[in-house]
């Protein structure tokens, strides 16, 4: 019998892919994945309980989740003019704006450094990938060398996470409208980080015919849901939505979005105390010798460690139990830095410590 050899057969540009690769995270403190640390309030959970046992199970979700988009958009302020398109996240999002608009001989164009699925999702698709670097120091828009680029480019879709990830920041109101105003094809915003600041731009939507707007649940406090949304004009949602799989947004995912929605509330208290925390930890970082702290409209925070320490200092922080990224060799701009998602006071403070005492040992020791 002959042997079939996978790597004869995936195509080349998968084979060159690494995989996804979330780390072991069991034990220990997680402030690496921009998760909502608190649980639900108890007398939500059993609610919520009860109101899945009555979900047919049997059936197939409501394919359009009309219920669920209801409530979104009363809960997000989505304009009037402006339609949904539900994704399983926002990451699903981003493959159906790359397949609907993507592929061989399209390029997609995305500030540098940005979220990683961008590049992920454009290979994947076979969509050509143009990331133009944020200006150095403050990781502003350069918004010249995002018109050079514009130009010489011809981007079928340009994805601006605002704020960004992994930098922390929002871009000025006047670098963003130049680029959506130059841009030849589709603008997609990026506002996973909405709840964590003031200012976003669904408000834009009416203004342009070639802008949509990405939102997702997760950084809100349903991550384990999954559900992202896109919004803006039915003329381009009816085209995209082709490349949506029936029932992508399932049965249990629709009925407790609903449910966690008409209690918005629960999650704008916890919204509230992320951000508080937030300035706490940036002003606690600021204050480690050596650090250099990014400030944040989001519910993390880039900083730099001294140099060639980043390593070390994830390692340490791992060993004293707090998982954190690293993404010092993963971009020029990002050389010895680290991203810290702001969790309870008690694990904000379990990281402080573990990182003062790293960063006051003598580096002879390592
Ligand atoms: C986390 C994140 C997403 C992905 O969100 P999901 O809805 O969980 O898939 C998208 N964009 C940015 C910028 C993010 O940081």
């Amino acid at each position: 019998m002959s042997k079939v050899d996978p790597a004869d057969w995936i195509r080349p540009e998968i084979r060159a892919l690494a995989a996804y690769h979330v780390p072991d995270s069991a034990g220990l403190i997680k402030l690496d994945a921009m998760e909502n640390p608190y649980p639900w309030p108890r007398e939500l959970v059993s609610d919520w309980q009860a109101r899945l046992s009555s979900a047919a199970i049997n059936r197939y979700p409501d394919a359009q989740a009309a219920g669920l988009k209801a409530r979104l958009r009363a809960a997000m302020g989505v304009p009037p003019g402006a339609e949904l398109l539900l994704g399983n996240g926002s990451d699903e999002i981003i493959q159906m704006l790359m397949l609907a608009i993507g592929g061989a001989g399209r390029t997609l164009l995305t500030p540098e450094p940005g979220f990683a699925m961008f590049r992920i999702i454009a290979t994947l698709t076979g969509t050509d990938y143009c990331g133009v670097p944020l200006c150095a120091g403050n990781f502003a828009l350069d918004t010249d060398a995002m018109l050079a680029a514009l130009r010489e480019q011809r981007p079928a879709l340009v994805i601006i996470a605002n704020p960004n990830n992994p930098t922390g920041n929002r871009f000025e109101e006047r670098a963003l409208r130049a680029v959506i105003e130059a841009a030849p094809g589709l603008v997609v915003l990026d506002e996973a980080y909405y709840p964590f600041c003031d200012g976003d731009c669904l408000g834009w939507l009416a203004g342009y015919d070639n802008l949509l707007v990405m939102r997702t649940v997760s950084k809100l406090g349903l991550a384990g849901l999954r559900l992202g949304v896109l919004a803006g004009s039915a003329t381009w949602l009816r085209e995209i939505g082709k490349t949506r799989l029936p029932y992508n947004i399932n049965t249990l995912t629709q009925l407790s979005a609903e449910f966690a929605l008409e209690h918005a509330d629960a999650f704008a208290r916890q919204t509230r105390a992320i951000r508080s925390e937030r300035e706490r930890v940036a002003g606690a970082l600021g204050r480690v010798p050596g650090l250099r702290a990014f400030p944040s409209e989001t519910n993390f925070i880039l900083f730099r460690a001294p140099s060639g320490q980043a390593g070390r200092v994830q390692a340490g922080l791992r060993e004293a139990g707090v998982l954190i990224k690293n993404f010092d060799g993963s971009h020029r701009a990002l050389a010895d830095c680290l991203r810290v998602t702001v969790g309870t006071a008690a694990e904000n403070d379990a990281f402080l410590a573990a990182l003062r005492r790293l960063l006051d040992a003598p580096m002879a020791a390592f």
